[in-house]
């Protein structure tokens, strides 16, 4: 029996609502249940990846080939379990199905309306495909108040009396500042909020409290009376050091033992913590620490690289040691005398991007670790960047360039309009919609025997994910080869380069994926073990 919860947000945005699922999906696997973790998201974009990520963050790319919001991925490092195209859904995807299926003439001459039909559409994608889990955690994005996300606070609500208590849950997550001259946590915004979601019919049986201060016995009394709700099933949640330690600190105020009190679960045994508790060691405790140089150009909001720098984190894990992150801004490599900002950092790491801005000063840190032998870690758009330094400064084609930023004389990446999927063939072409033409999602790599990055993998044969429109033109391999640049992974049909590696440099590696997408605390992807492990040895150098 598959049961529900469902989290909403109140009072303001940006609480941490999708860490608080995942840690909670992660407490409910240790006490041996399954879970699945979905987001609802109430913007008009059919999906995020044509939202600028100075808006939005990261794009999550799921095995399957979606592109989600960037939730997905704390769901996915905290429980391990894949996440899928249907695990994430925004109104304008909602309400292109339901207007495919008007024009088709599936309503049978019915008033197309909110309700119920956006929200029966809702409910059926809650529903869908949730094999045996236990649990299905579903948050709703935005903030309760929004009228985007009406329609959807209406879908749970419906979800909710169909499901019944015994197979429901409603958690909400709100702020409780302190006021400082009051010297006071204020708990009206949050009785403001549970009204508000009252309104719409919608009792929370939980309430999570994000403050800076402890909540004394006085204001968890008062949110509960106020809010109807047991003083059990107040929760705070402090600010923690690490977001490792979220399901640890939620554990210790009891938010799992409350969810298995309302499902009537709690003969369940006791969680098994430890593999939170030894990550968070080993953060708390590290060995050393190194300097990644992280080369991009959305260094002004950071969480449009999220799974990179939790990748880097998972990569100083395995390692033992704290990884410090420097951002640099790529356009300051474009200037003379620009190389001091990379002499003192232990690994350079040119992360994906698009478009030109930048591009130059991606080539010259690529240069800058090639020449001078600090590990380099070029992931999509960081393997075309080396790919071009590669050209120009070791092939001697000085002409070499992407298509991607206008017709050049040497088109060392390039678009490719066809490639294989197993057995189906893939389109593309340069004036199609921006929208879903990438190459998207998990691709097989055949991986060359006795190359570093086979040695890395322990394997040949890989699987990792994709996100991009321009491919490295296999038509200048043997050139690039000839120049010192090891071809070490290939599409599995030999037409698309995946992997690049110089065999003369300690740790120079290109890859056309985003394996930051598929990495976790409690396994760390072996690239990023293997790339803060060559950090390591440079410090020692240096
Ligand atoms: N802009 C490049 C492309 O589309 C790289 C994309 C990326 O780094 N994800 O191929």
């Amino acid at each position: 029996m598959t049961r529900f919860i469902f989290i909403t947000g109140g009072v303001v945005s940006s609480l941490g609502k999708g860490l608080g699922a995942a840690a909670l999906g992660a407490l409910l696997q240790t006490r041996g249940y399954t879970v699945r973790l979905r987001k609802l998201d109430p913007y008009l974009n059919v999906d995020p990846g044509t939202m600028s990520p100075y808006q939005h963050g990261e794009v999550y790319v799921t095995d399957d080939g979606a592109e989600t919001d960037l939730d997905l991925g704390h769901y996915e490092r905290f429980t391990g379990v894949p996440s899928r195209s249907g695990d994430n859904v925004t109104t304008g995807q909602i309400y292109w199905q339901v207007l495919a299926r008007e024009r088709r003439g599936d309503y049978l001459g019915a008033t197309v309306q909110v309700i119920p039909h956006v929200t029966e559409a809702i409910k059926d994608f809650v529903r869908a495909d949730v094999g045996d889990a236990d649990f299905v955690i579903c948050e709703i994005g935005g903030t309760v108040g929004d009228i985007e996300g009406l329609p959807f606070l209406e879908a749970i609500r419906q979800l909710g009396n169909e499901l019944g208590r015994e197979r429901s849950l409603f958690i909400h997550l709100t702020l409780v500042p302190y006021i400082t001259s009051a010297g006071e946590l204020k708990t009206k915004p949050t009785q403001h909020s549970v009204k508000e979601l009252l309104g719409v019919g919608i009792q929370p049986d939980m309430i999570v409290c994000r403050a800076e201060q402890p909540l004394g016995r006085d204001a968890r009394r008062k949110i509960a009376l106020f809010c109807n709700i047991r003083e059990s099933a107040v929760i705070q949640a402090l600010d923690v050091d690490s977001i490792y330690a979220v399901p640890r600190s939620y554990h210790a105020e009891g938010l799992d033992d409350e969810v298995c009190r309302h499902f009537a679960l709690e003969n369940a045994g006791p969680p098994d913590l430890s593999v939170w508790d030894g990550i968070m060691a080993r953060i708390r405790h590290p060995d050393g620490e190194v300097t990644i140089g992280v080369v991009g150009k959305y260094t002004s909001l950071l969480d449009s690289y999220k799974s990179l720098a939790e990748a880097l984190t998972h990569g100083g894990v395995a390692n033992n040691v704290r990884v410090k992150i420097k951002w640099l801004d790529a356009e300051i490599f474009e200037r003379p005398d620009s190389a001091c900002h990379l002499e003192d950092v232990h690994g350079i790491l040119v992360p994906g991007g698009f478009g030109e801005r930048g591009a130059e000063g991606k080539v010259a840190a690529a240069r800058f670790a090639r020449e001078r032998k600090v590990p380099y870690f070029g992931i999509c758009f960081g393997m075309q960047m080396a790919v071009i330094d590669a050209a120009r400064n070791l092939a001697g084609l000085t002409g070499a360039g992407s298509t991607e930023f206008g017709p050049c004389e040497h088109p060392v990446v390039g678009l490719l309009t066809e490639w294989t999927r197993g057995e189906t063939v893939e389109r593309r072409t340069s004036d199609a919609d921006k929208g879903g033409t990438m190459r998207l999602g998990g691709y097989p790599a055949e991986l060359l025997a006795g190359s570093k990055v086979a040695r890395v993998y322990g394997t040949t044969r890989i699987r990792e994910r994709h996100r991009h429109r321009y491919e490295v033109n296999v038509n200048y391999r043997a050139t690039l080869e000839e120049a010192g640049l090891t071809f070490s992974g290939m599409s599995p049909d030999g037409q698309l380069p995946e992997i690049v590696e110089y065999s003369a440099h300690p740790w120079f590696i290109g890859v056309q994926f985003h394996p930051e997408l598929r990495s976790k605390p409690f396994d760390p992807h072996p690239l990023f073990r293997a790339f803060v492990d060559a950090a390591v040895e440079q410090s020692r150098l240096m």
